[in-house]
């Protein structure tokens, strides 16, 4: 029987024309169907959260807890199912799918404790008698536009919060991934919570989104995905006066120095570059590497990538699973085309792999390349890296700053002084020492800077900023 995948709006499922929702290890056997929804039911949708925005915005923290951690504590038993699911949709290995699933819950757990603790200050005024409040009450109706590539931990990170501190929510995932949101759907439909606080639309980004940016019922709009699209929702929601989180792509280094541990870093280097097939905002798509130390670093990282295996996400041993998409593998492989024509040396990589199925099966590929090279400079948002040599500290980090994104730096290296300074002057939102770029706590904020990010951050308690507004009441008793 084929899977259907449905939008969620005010408390009931709809369907409509079947599209089929692609396996990229087996394009001959899809993983279900989803509908595609309209304007008329993003319109319905963002008309039911306003209309329960009273009652989920006024219930209370008991019961958004309990909404919360029954979400959260039901990923959490169920993620070896979710996580299958998530990897036959997107096609990162078990392992990682699993560990995926089992944050997504883990995070509606946290944003469950913090329904009950939703801070407020006292303050004297300057007026004698006169008391202040400072309260935090929800900012409305939050549309939530999501990527394809955490398919369970980016739309948790965004609708726990939004929930938590009492907004209703809009929720539209990106299209390749309809049956991560629907499991995620299906999982809150059973919460607890009144119909229309949250509604699942599964729609093309420029109807459903686009609607989510324009439309004057949406009070804010938090957005992950490609600078493009961010920057596009930006100017539409702002020129109304929503307010707006965008977190987007990244071209994050890794700096590796002459008295780093080579094993460690290549190890981080491999990793933050490659798994996931190097499909995450925070992977290390640039190595930089001190010279003195650069033909044994890349010789040691083409020694562990020949030794990784490239197949079907769901066997035990595959490393890498496929590009998600068609899409994305044409960009990937265009990328891998542009390397070649501008001059960068292909050290490893560049090709198909064959597998016992046809699917998007890409292996990782590193470049020797400059800095300039569009290889370098630009988010290929694939398995595909390059390596590029440093004179010393101060080349590498003027190197790893030489770029429009800013979302996560690295640094490997044995030296406090170096780790430090790193630490101050990478111009990131995330920095990491002798750790891979990717791969963050659930608990912390998440973000960055320049071109990567717009707005307040995402996730800990630091996600209070953007889902709330602050009310200052001042009382003459
Ligand atoms: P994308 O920009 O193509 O799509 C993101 C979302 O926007 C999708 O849901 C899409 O349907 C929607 N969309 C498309 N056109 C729209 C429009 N006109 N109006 C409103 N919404 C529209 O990005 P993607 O390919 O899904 O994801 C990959 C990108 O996401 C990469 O750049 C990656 O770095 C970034 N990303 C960033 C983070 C982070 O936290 N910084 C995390 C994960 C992914």
């Amino acid at each position: 029987m084929t899977l259907q995948f449905k939008s969620y709006i005010n408390g009931e499922w709809l369907g409509g024309n079947g599209v089929a929702d692609e396996n990229p290890s087996d394009l001959a056997t899809p993983v279900g169907e989803y509908a595609l929804a309209d304007v008329a039911q993003t319109q319905a949708a963002i008309d039911a959260a306003n209309g329960a925005r009273a009652a989920w915005g006024m219930s209370n923290p008991q019961q958004r807890f309990d909404a919360l951690d029954f979400v959260g504590s039901e990923i959490l038993a169920r993620k070896e199912e979710l996580g299958r699911l998530l990897a036959l949709e997107e096609g990162k290995t078990l392992g990682e799918s699993i560990g995926e699933a089992a944050r997504a819950g883990q995070i509606f757990k946290f944003f469950a404790a913090e329904a009950l603790r939703i801070p407020g200050e006292k303050l004297a005024s300057t007026r004698p008698g006169v008391d202040i409040e400072l309260t935090r009450e929800p900012v409305g109706t939050v549309g939530i536009i999501a990527p394809w590539n955490f398919p369970l931990a980016i739309p948790a990170w965004k609708i726990a919060p939004a929930l938590a501190y009492g907004n209703t929510v809009v929720f539209k995932p990106a299209e390749t991934v309809p049956a991560c949101a629907w499991a995620i759907a299906e999982i809150i439909s059973r919460a607890g919570l009144p119909a229309g606080a949250f509604n699942l639309v599964i729609g093309a980004g420029r109807v459903v989104g686009q609607m989510l940016a324009e439309h004057p019922g949406i009070d804010a709009l938090s957005f992950t995905g490609s600078v493009p699209t961010g920057n596009r929702v930006l100017q539409t929601a702002t020129r109304r006066g929503a307010k707006v989180q965008l977190e987007m792509g990244g071209k994050n280094p890794l700096v590796v120095l002459a008295d780093a541990d080579l094993d460690q870093a290549v190890e981080c280097a491999v990793n933050g570059a490659y798994f996931s097939t190097g499909q995450r905002c925070t992977a290390s798509s640039r190595l930089i590497v001190e010279k003195s130390v650069y033909d044994e670093f890349v010789a040691r990282t083409i020694k562990r990538l020949s030794g990784l295996k490239i197949g079907n996400p769901l066997e035990a041993g595959v490393h890498i699973g496929p590009v998600a998409s068609s899409a994305q593998l044409d960009t990937d492989l265009s990328y891998i085309r542009i390397g070649r024509e501008e001059g960068a040396e292909l050290l490893f990589g560049g090709d198909m792999v064959e597998c016992a199925t046809k699917g998007h099966f890409l292996a990782p590929t590193l470049f020797a390349a400059k800095p300039d090279h569009r290889v370098s400079r630009e988010e290929i948002f694939g398995p595909v890296a390059a390596v590029m040599p440093a004179d010393d500290y101060e080349h590498a980090l003027a190197l790893a700053n030489d770029t429009e994104f800013g979302l996560c730096a690295g640094i490997c290296t044995t030296s406090l002084k170096y780790a430090s300074h790193f630490k101050r002057h990478a111009q990131v939102g995330m920095v990491m020492v002798n750790l891979p770029t990717a791969g963050v706590d659930a608990h912390v904020p998440f973000g960055g800077r320049k071109g990567s990010s717009y707005g307040p951050r995402e996730q800990g308690r630091y996600a209070v900023e953007f889902y709330t507004t602050v009310k200052t009441a001042y009382t003459l008793p």
